[in-house]
């Protein structure tokens, strides 16, 4: 039984052992109570599958909401991205288009000087306008003077125009300006000659910090991230920014090696390299550009509101789990106390009536001889004696006394005559074969046979089977003239509808014819006329 004073550990053990006994222990109640325990133990299991269940559901839900943010934002960071470039683009073309038609002497860089100040103006993600020619020289900076001999021959971008005829537009690795000392995203298109030969790039350079300052507009959480790469895996710009990874190549992380591979865009979970945060990716390879944007949610913060709720839900499913198993615990050990009471009454009320029937028995039974006693016979003489009278059906009494009875026990004893006495019982009992019929201690050494539905002619049948067995049983008898135990039976019947004396007429005729035995020398029957009765 619990009890809330008790140490935790004692009722860890109250309870295991509760349940051990009702699962497998051998005690006939279990049978009774198990079914309710069992009910218990399901309802209980039930609730937290059922918990489980919702709780990773909503895990599942939560996880695809995230998914479904992160891919709208790198939708939204693409759209963006592309648009910005495309200006580049633009941009590039008409300058390109301007240099490869007019030259780029003194005059043409003048006016190209004016034009690229006002475009500044129009792309606030504009770092610088730049033009060099086939050896990498500065010809034009968008930014202010040219440094002295400021040459770019060893740029990427440069490297990339010089040695591939292509007139598509290149996207740069992230480089610190050389004019103004910030890191910039470069966007070149190469310039030819009127032979198609290399003749020079043309650069704009793009501002990180304009990136991040959007980025940053955007809230990931505290280790979300946001990239834009280019195809080849190089790290273009990443928030949060840090300067190490800037330039990084991560052409072999799985989003590149992998899901690339398989979808333009698509989600992931995995652990970032750069600082070991496992994270939920979304991810997107831009149409038109070698541009690749990313980003992604930390998975134990993004799940922390779902981890929260779950843990709320988890805790009250727990309380009540074991509300209702101590409650039902008790309830059960309730229903076994009262099968256990009801088990009790019953074998009380069992050993009750036992001792009733053993009662009963008793006190009409005589304790020596095992036959009915006096007070069962006067009963039963009563009662038969009326049935008869009611039903017109004879009813006939043998009293039978042992003839020199009292010598018997001068010669062998009280204890033999008891046995005497039992013996001569048996014989009685046995002659009285029919259902009804009743053999009596009548009193002392006297005996008593009531015959119901038997007439005179048939208790004198009774009474010789019982004389001749007793002869034939020669009990030695050595005081007796007779030489064994003998026997003297007096008879008395009614036939047809009673006697006006009643059942004492029955009796008292039976005694007379007795005494005619006795006085006709003992060991034979003497029966009383009818009308004697
Ligand atoms: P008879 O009937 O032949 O005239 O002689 P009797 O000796 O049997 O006559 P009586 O009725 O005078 O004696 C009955 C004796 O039966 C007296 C008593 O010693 C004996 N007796 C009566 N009840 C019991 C008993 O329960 N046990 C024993 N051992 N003897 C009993
Ligand atoms: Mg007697
Ligand atoms: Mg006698």
């Amino acid at each position: 039984m619990l009890r809330s004073s008790q140490p935790l550990m004692c009722q860890r053990r109250d309870a295991f052992e509760f349940w051990k006994w009702t699962f497998h222990s051998g005690d006939p109640v279990k049978r009774d109570i198990r079914p309710a325990a069992l009910l218990l133990v399901v309802i209980c299991i039930s609730l937290a599958l059922l918990t489980a269940w919702q709780i990773w559901s909503a895990r599942q839900r939560t996880l695809q909401d995230i998914n479904t943010d992160n891919r709208n934002l790198v939708q939204a960071l693409d759209t963006y991205s592309e648009g910005v470039i495309k200006q580049c683009e633009l941009l590039l073309l008409g300058l390109v288009e301007r240099v490869e038609t007019e030259g780029h002497g003194p005059d043409q860089l003048k006016r190209l000087r004016e034009l690229t100040d006002r475009q500044q103006h129009l792309l606030s993600q504009l770092n610088s306008i730049l033009l060099f020619d086939a050896k990498g020289d500065w010809l034009l900076s968008s930014n202010g003077p040219i440094p002295p001999h400021a040459n770019s021959a060893d740029r990427a971008f440069f490297i990339h125009h010089r040695d591939n005829p292509s007139r598509a537009i290149f996207i740069g690795p992230p480089i610190r300006s050389r004019s103004n000392g910030q890191w910039v995203i470069t966007v070149s298109r190469r310039i030819n000659d009127d032979n198609g030969n290399f003749a020079g790039v043309a650069v704009v350079t793009l501002d990180i910090d304009n990136f991040l300052s959007l980025f940053g507009r955007l809230d990931v959480g505290r280790f979300g991230a946001m990239s834009l790469t280019n195809t080849n895996g190089q790290m273009l710009v990443r928030y949060p920014l840090r300067e190490q990874d800037i330039g990084r190549d991560l052409s072999d992380s799985p989003i590149f090696t992998q899901y690339l591979k398989q979808a333009n865009e698509g989600s992931a979970s995995m652990v970032s390299r750069l600082d070991g945060v496992e994270r939920l990716y979304a991810f997107r390879r831009n149409d038109q550009f070698p541009l690749v944007i990313t980003v992604a949610l930390g998975l134990d913060e993004a799940l922390s509101t779902w981890r929260s709720g779950a843990e709320l839900f988890a805790g009250v499913v727990l309380a009540l789990l074991v509300t209702i198993g101590v409650i039902g615990q008790r309830l059960i050990l309730d229903i076994q106390g009262r099968i256990r009471t009801k088990q009790q009454l019953l074998a009380a009320r069992e050993d009750l009536l036992k001792a009733n029937e053993r009662l009963e028995v008793l006190a009409s039974q005589d304790p020596l001889t095992g036959l009915a006693n006096r007070r069962c016979f006067d009963e039963r003489l009563s009662s038969e004696f009326r049935r008869a009278s009611r039903e017109g059906t004879p009813l006939s009494l043998l009293l039978i006394d042992i003839d020199y009875f009292k010598r018997y026990n001068d010669t062998y004893g009280h204890v033999a005559g008891d046995e005497c006495l039992k013996a001569v019982s048996r014989l009685l009992r046995d002659c009285a074969k029919r259902p009804g019929d009743l053999a009596v201690r009548y009193g002392g050494e006297e005996l008593a046979l009531i015959l119901p539905n038997t007439d005179a002619s048939g208790a004198r049948a009774v009474a010789g089977l019982f004389l001749e067995s007793l002869n034939q049983c020669g009990l030695a008898h050595n005081a007796s003239p007779f030489g064994i135990v003998t026997a003297s039976l007096g008879s008395a019947s009614v036939s047809g509808y009673g006697a006006p004396g009643g059942e004492l007429a029955l009796i008292d005729a039976a005694d007379r014819a007795l005494y005619q035995a006795k006085e006709a020398g003992r060991n034979q029957l003497r029966s009383a006329a009818p009308e004697d009765v």
